[in-house]
């Protein structure tokens, strides 16, 4: 590397949006998000492979298993000649409605810590570079650009920062920032965060990047230690930053530490090897994996003897009626930047029947979040300030840009689209509209809906408004003119508008599916969200399943006595239904394999063995971040270091709080017994839980051994060990408690929390017992 710093500045941004600059002898280096898949550089393909979400894999509670899934990413990267994945995300589930918990591993940050570190040994054994975010309080949606999350140091250290700081500890080889403001700062440019504690205290020497056009400022983020402003071309840095090295030393050598920083990351990545070819392997060991993953991680919650048997497993030959909006296929992942193209999913219908049952599926509902795209004929005349135009054609009323995009609409700054569009039936129907800016739309001649562009509700990654919906009186099968007007300014990079239409009257599809219900010996309810409920951008707003889910559970209840509900959702979902129905499997979202782990966990052939990595509360209110309704400026942390269900153990007394399912919960095909546990060592030393289990029952099973903390602070979680046992074979099951499990944040650093420990064990977070009390 020579040291003139201003040929090193076109390095320290993305030259588009997934790829560095070439610069000296720097080779490109290709990202792609993470973290259930590795999508490459376009959002419509090259098909992935596409697996479990965060959630799912932080319910397997098994590190190695998710040491292979990250082995997997690694070779998925390879063929798309990847060199860094954009994950894992190693946020916490602080509220059950965070729109992209399904990303993230757990409520706990230890738990989170152990699987993110699986996670990343296991992609960068491959020699592809994980990108670890988003640093650090990315807990919500709510006006994420903005939000400052205020949070003390205390909680920080000890809550938040916890997985980061074992990513570091684990090798790992990048750090995204969080968008999000960290006490009234913006993380990327926060110098506390980065330079104090990620670089100087933890001794990360990776790159850190921003998240993509969170990058705030020019020399203060520079500075504060961000190495690399994503997505380029840069807005920040480029000529503007050059033009002001001449006069500060800081700045040039600031530049310098950041381009070596990068250029090696290049090199322990071998970024000048690799080809730029992306391809699809559908490789059959990484399906296997998968397809282990997701039944590792699904959670059997209630599972009730129906006459004489337990209502799961569901021996072949049953007839069965499959029923939920998307039950013949599944959702096999969550939305935003963690989408990919999966290659070949496997549906629930095909696999069920391949698997010998005889199935009818029904939807019984329908669940969209926004109404469907319009369909016609439309042309666009794009124009620019000179007034040349452009005309392009559309089928459907979608439009999606991000600037740079090599599509040839440049300097476009404003698009007007007319067209026809025909309906089958006259009467009332919706049309909507949502937008990145101001748009208008208009029917007939008449104005139907118009944004101006201030409104941030969620669609488009955040920077789209609310989906507004108006109501017309429409005539069938005559041209119904369209016309749209969509003023392109330059900022953000994201241009987007999408225009729905929809029938107002929908048909009830329950009576269907009651009637299939009634017809069969076992009814399977898939129930849940989708990509649009839960994504990034946008946080739910409560709990309840979307639509009439809840309506057509019960109504199925009604006249099957064997239901069988299947949670198909990246987070927990309120259960009013929970007392009608025979099983509750929560499935999350589990990748392509979805159709084979479902009929692999439901016949039996393999034991879902996942345990809860987040609590189910009974209501919102009684979450530790409350209703959630943020005021879009400041996100307080008023529950402290009591996430999850430590704030249901703070609050054991009062029963209103007593959860749903607590963390760590799950059951199985077999039972155990537990013998008596004991403590070797003590917490200056490797203090280790040793308890012998026994299966009981007639399968073979696992068992998941938790390890938790009492003190002055609070229970937490400090270890979990996973073990599969064969019928009436017994394990002793060995756990280390960390150190660092005994210590809190004081006024000098880590210290060991003083006063009394109680160490307990148990097979979920609700259920615990006394090993030994040790007196700090
Ligand atoms: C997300 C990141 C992601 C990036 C690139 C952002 O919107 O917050 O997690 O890696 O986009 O797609």
């Amino acid at each position: 590397m020579n040291d003139d710093a201003s040929g090193w500045v076109d390095l320290l941004a993305g030259a588009d949006l997934w790829h560095t600059a070439a610069v000296g002898d720097v080779p490109v280096i290709r990202m792609s998000d993470g973290p259930a898949g590795v999508r490459g550089t376009d959002w419509a393909g090259p098909a992935s492979a596409s697996f479990p979400c965060g959630a799912a894999l932080g319910a397997t509670f098994d590190v190695d298993l998710v040491r292979q899934v990250g082995e997997a990413l690694g070779r998925e990267a390879r063929s798309k000649n990847v060199h860094m994945v954009l994950a894992p995300t190693v946020n916490l589930q602080r509220t059950p409605i965070g729109g992209r918990n399904f990303e993230c591993f757990s409520e706990d940050p230890i738990h989170t810590a152990a699987i993110a570190v699986a996670y990343i040994d296991g992609v960068q054994s491959r020699g592809v570079a994980c990108c670890v975010k988003h640093l650090v309080c990315n807990d919500t949606e709510l006006a994420r650009f903005e939000v400052s999350a205020e949070v003390s140091e205390t909680v920080l250290r000890e809550v938040y920062l916890v997985p980061f700081e074992a990513a570091v500890a684990a090798g790992v080889q990048a750090v995204m920032t969080a968008y999000n403001r960290l006490n009234g700062t913006f993380c990327s440019e926060h110098h506390w965060l980065i330079d104090d504690v990620l670089r100087g205290e933890w001794g990360f020497r990776g790159v850190v990047v921003s998240d993509w056009y969170g990058t705030r400022s020019g020399a203060a983020a520079l500075l504060a230690g961000l190495d690399l402003e994503m997505p380029g071309p840069s807005r920040h840095r480029g000529e503007a930053l050059a033009a002001s090295l001449d006069d500060s030393a800081e700045l040039r050598a600031a530049v310098m530490r950041s381009a070596a920083r990068i250029g090696e990351l290049a090199r322990w990545t071998g970024a000048a090897e690799t080809g730029t070819d992306q391809r699809t392997d559908d490789d059959p060991a990484t399906r296997a994996v998968i397809r282990r993953a997701g039944a590792a991680g699904a959670v059997l919650l209630v599972n009730r003897t129906v006459a004489t048997a337990p209502a799961l497993p569901i021996r072949p030959g049953t007839s069965v009626a499959l029923i939920g909006p998307y039950a013949d296929q599944g959702r096999v992942q969550g939305g935003g930047s963690a989408r990919v193209t999966p290659a070949n999913p496997s549906g629930a219908l095909e696999a069920l029947r391949e698997r010998g049952y005889a199935v009818e599926h029904r939807p019984g509902c329908r669940i969209p979040r926004y109404l469907p795209v319009m369909s016609g004929a439309f042309e666009v005349e794009f124009s620019d300030e000179h007034g040349s135009r452009l005309h392009r054609d559309m089928r459907r009323l979608r439009f999606v840009r991000e600037a740079f995009q090599d599509d040839g609409l440049h300097g476009m700054v404003a698009a007007h689209l007319t067209g026809t569009v025909r309906v089958a039936s006259a009467g009332r129907w919706r049309i909507s509209m949502r937008a990145v800016g101001a748009a208008t739309l208009r029917i007939d001649g008449e104005i139907v809906v118009a944004l101006d562009g201030s409104d941030r509700g969620g669609s488009f990654f955040g920077f789209g408004s609310d989906e507004v919906i108006a109501v017309v009186d429409l005539a069938a099968d005559v041209d119904h003119r369209i016309e749209l007007d969509y003023p392109m300014a330059p900022s953000p990079g994201l241009r987007g508008v999408i225009v729905g239409l929809a029938e107002e009257i929908v048909t009830d599809l329950i009576p269907a599916a009651v009637a299939a219900a009634a017809d069969a010996e076992v009814a399977v309810v898939v129930v849940g969200t989708d990509d649009e409920w839960e994504t990034e951008g946008e946080d739910r707003t409560t709990l309840a399943l979307p639509g009439a889910q809840d309506r057509l559970i019960e109504a199925v209840a009604a006249v099957n006595e064997r239901v069988v509900v299947v949670v198909n959702a990246g987070s927990p979902v309120a259960m009013p239904w929970l007392d009608s129905v025979a099983a509750v499997l929560q499935l999350w979202f589990p990748g392509g394999e979805l159709g084979h782990v479902l009929a692999d966990v439901l016949s039996g052939d393999v034991e879902p063995s996942g345990r809860l990595p987040i609590t189910v509360p009974r209501r919102l209110a009684q979450t530790p971040a409350g209703e959630h309704r943020g005021d879009g400026v400041v996100a307080e942390y008023r529950e402290g270091r009591s996430v999850g269900y430590r704030w249901y153990h703070r609050h054991r007394e009062d029963p209103e709080f007593e959860p749903l399912f607590w963390f760590g919960y799950g059951l199985g095909y077999t039972t155990f017994a537990w013998g008596q546990a004991t403590l070797a060592g003590d917490r200056e030393t490797a203090a280790v839980v040793s308890v012998e289990v026994t299966n009981t029952g007639r399968r073979p099973g696992h068992e998941v051994v938790q390890v938790y903390l009492d003190s002055d602070v609070g229970v937490r979680f400090a270890a979990s060990r996973k073990v599969a046992v064969m019928p009436g074979d017994r394990q002793v099951v060995r756990i280390e408690i960390p150190r660092r499990a005994w210590m809190v944040w004081g006024d000098r650093g880590w210290e060991f929390a003083p006063g009394r420990h109680e160490v307990l064990i148990g097979a979920h977070a609700g259920a615990l017992s006394r090993v030994a009390v040790i007196d700090g």
